[in-house]
């Protein structure tokens, strides 16, 4: 069987098949005297009855007990705390592991030049008096480098806000960049400060953008350019095992060249306090008691070092054997930025409530019609990096099985937002119709949103063109104010982010149950016909002839697109996926073959070849936004075509696009 591949390192057995423990943790005990499950309506109420908020506060409290950033021990222990836990309930586990590029700090500091010289603190107050150097104010794979130059303040850093100092006589070129951090990724702000030519970046939040965050905490985050591609920077497109062939790191197009480093809103208002020069139009200027010039400023010093280390990382990885090799994925990242109770462990706790709900359904004598896989991923937080390297090592296994990933990250008390691939969307609001919202006591209603990047479903949907699902829930932004900072912390999570842990267990029982649901479902509920749908609409949206006015700038039309091709292959889906779902309904039809098509249907989506200048995204119908560098660009290359007025890139994109929904069309032929 291809699933051994996985537990080759771990030189134990992966499925989850001894008997539990009888002296257990409680958040680890399972129901082992459950009553036989035979139906649908027994394998659903056991399921919902196993997920407590007693046993979601004792794992957030044992996971969360030190700061573990990716590639220290501290990480280590988190992963084998979560095969200690899982192993009580009886999984037998496998863990992936593989060795990446990925730097630690050494030292970071900050000298203010000048009439009266300071040093500005690059720790946060939270952290006195440890002294571990994951605990210290950086950013992942920052460039190491000492830059003595003038500052000014850019807001944002994007191309508009440096355009904005360009005007005011502000030369950006060699200076040091004070930025905010905004509304688009971090990585995407220093991409903008290297093409304004700033030698480094000092981020830090502004009031005026998290007025609740605390001003002595910072944001840390990586920096690497994961619109290009995410995972390990030296081994793009292959897993990173030890004789895999390395890049170097100046070959490659995905780390910062220049030093980036944070400070918190309390040491970046007395920066703001020496800056003079032109004054900050009120769009620029933020919410600190500080006058906002643009500047220069006074000379300073910005000091970054990190090392040059190829480390391990290791996912852990658990499977429910079903009678099919066809398999739903389920995942979330453990390492943090801190003790990551929110970020990642309220997801860590909900995805081992649903462990232990099919542990229910194991000893109740329930196997699914399909394979559920868990994922616990390291290394999400310096760019998806065990996702990614997983999907690349078992991209052969993947190819054929791979029904749908789910996946969890930060889960706070609100409303629900699915990020979602069209063709799940119906089973997500069917899963949701039977569930309980505590905050209302009736049905959660999803919100659903475009998949973009930037958690672990990117390597699955993008690379590997498997129907995928990001669970969240969303009050807006802002609102997790303490957001990779050391004040994320058990009691945060159990006050501020799911008062009483409430809410968590209701998640674990909605996206959980959900999985059951698909992995056991006789006829596999993907809607192609809402695909199709989703996929008129955005090529309408980018149409030049459907011209609107409030499109932005960049895509307002100047080139024709000829749709010709596209609604021709459109139909032909709307067809193909009519008959499948028609399946259900029919006699004599053949669900192992239909099932078996809805499958794999994802995958026609992608380009062998990749997006051009992208070749690591493969997914034609929907891609990231490098601008915004989280958010998603549908139809990628067929709108930078239309963006770029390019005639010829257009009639190629459009022939690539029209060529991916016939592929998709085509797979599903055997439903009929
Ligand atoms: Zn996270």
């Amino acid at each position: 069987m291809r699933w051994l591949i996985l537990c080759v390192v771990a030189a134990v057995g992966c499925r989850g098949e001894a008997k539990p423990k009888r002296k257990a943790f409680e958040d680890a005990a399972v129901p082992i005297d459950a009553p036989r499950v035979t139906t649908a309506e027994q394998r659903d109420a056991l399921f919902a009855s196993v997920p407590t908020a007693k046993a979601v506060r004792g794992l957030i409290e044992r996971l969360a007990a030190k700061p573990h950033v990716a590639g220290t021990k501290a990480n280590e222990d988190v992963a084998k705390e979560i095969m200690r836990t899982l192993g009580r309930m009886g999984w037998k586990l496998g863990t992936a592991q593989y060795g990446v590029y990925m730097p630690l700090p050494k030292r970071l500091a900050i000298h203010v030049r000048g009439d009266k010289p300071f040093e500005l603190a690059v720790t946060e107050a939270a952290a006195a008096g440890e002294s571990a150097p994951e605990l210290l104010a950086w950013n992942a794979y920052s460039a190491s480098g000492t830059v003595s130059a003038p500052v000014v303040y850019a807001s944002y850093g994007r191309a508009t806000d440096f355009a904005a100092l360009k005007q005011a006589g502000v030369d950006v070129k060699g200076k040091v960049a004070l930025l905010r951090y905004g509304p688009l990724y971090r990585g995407a702000q220093v991409a903008s400060a290297e093409r304004a030519g700033a030698a480094a970046v000092i981020f830090y939040v502004d009031p005026e953008d998290e007025p609740t965050r605390p001003r002595d905490t910072v944001q840390r985050g990586t920096a690497l350019y994961y619109w290009q591609y995410p995972g390990d920077p030296l081994t793009p497109g292959v897993p990173a095992s030890p004789d895999a062939p390395r890049k170097r790191p100046a070959q490659v197009d995905v780390l910062p060249k220049i030093p980036v480093l944070n400070v918190t809103a309390d040491e970046a208002a007395k920066l703001l306090a020496v800056i003079t020069g032109p004054q900050a139009s009120p769009e620029l200027a933020g919410g600190l008691a500080a006058p906002y010039h643009l500047g220069p400023g006074p000379v300073i010093e910005v000091a970054v070092e990190l090392d040059t280390e190829t480390r391990p990382i290791r996912n852990v990885i658990a499977i429910f054997d079903g009678k099919s090799p066809h398999a739903v994925v389920l995942g979330n990242h453990y390492d943090a930025w801190g003790y990551g109770a929110v970020d990642p462990h309220s997801g860590t706790a909900a995805l081992i409530e649903i462990a232990r709900g099919l542990r229910a359904l194991q000893l109740a004598g329930w196997r699914p019609r399909r394979t559920i896989i868990i994922g616990f991923w390291d290394a999400e937080e310096m760019g998806m990096i065990g996702s990614t390297e997983w999907v690349e090592d078992q991209a052969a296994m993947l190819a054929p099985n791979a029904v749908a990933y789910f996946n969890i990250d930060s889960i706070k008390a609100g409303p629900l937002v699915v990020g979602a691939s069209p063709a799940l969307r119906e089973h997500v609001r069917a899963c949701a119709h039977d569930s309980v919202d505590p905050a209302t006591g009736k049905p959660f209603e999803p919100a659903f949103e475009e998949l973009g990047i930037g958690s672990d479903w990117t390597a699955f949907l993008h690379h590997a063109g498997i129907a995928s699902l990001q669970w969240r829930t969303g009050k807006g932004t802002g609102t997790f104010d303490v957001w990779h900072s050391l004040r994320d912390d058990a009691t945060y999570a159990g006050t501020k982010a799911d008062p009483d842990f409430a809410f968590i267990p209701a998640f674990a029982k909605l996206v959980g149950g959900c999985a059951v649901r698909l992995a056991d479902a006789e006829y596999l509920p993907l809607r192609y016909s809402e695909t199709a749908t989703w996929l008129a609409d955005a090529i309408t949206a980018l149409d030049p002839d459907a011209g609107s006015e409030s499109r932005p700038l960049h895509l307002r039309p100047t080139a024709k697109l000829d749709r010709t091709k596209l609604d021709l292959a459109l139909a032909a889906l709307r067809e193909a996926a009519t008959r499948a779902e028609a399946m259900p309904m029919k006699a004599g039809g053949d669900p192992a073959a239909c099932n078996g098509a809805l499958t794999v249907a994802e995958r026609g989506f992608l380009a062998p070849d990749g997006l051009v200048g992208r070749p690591w995204y493969r997914h034609l119908a929907t891609g990231p936004d490098p601008e915004n560098g989280y958010g998603a660009r549908l139809l990628p290359e067929l709108a930078a075509a239309i963006a770029a007025k390019d005639a010829k890139a257009i009639a190629r994109a459009t022939d690539r696009l029209a060529d991916a929904i016939t592929r998709v069309a085509a797979a599903l032929e055997p439903c009929r």
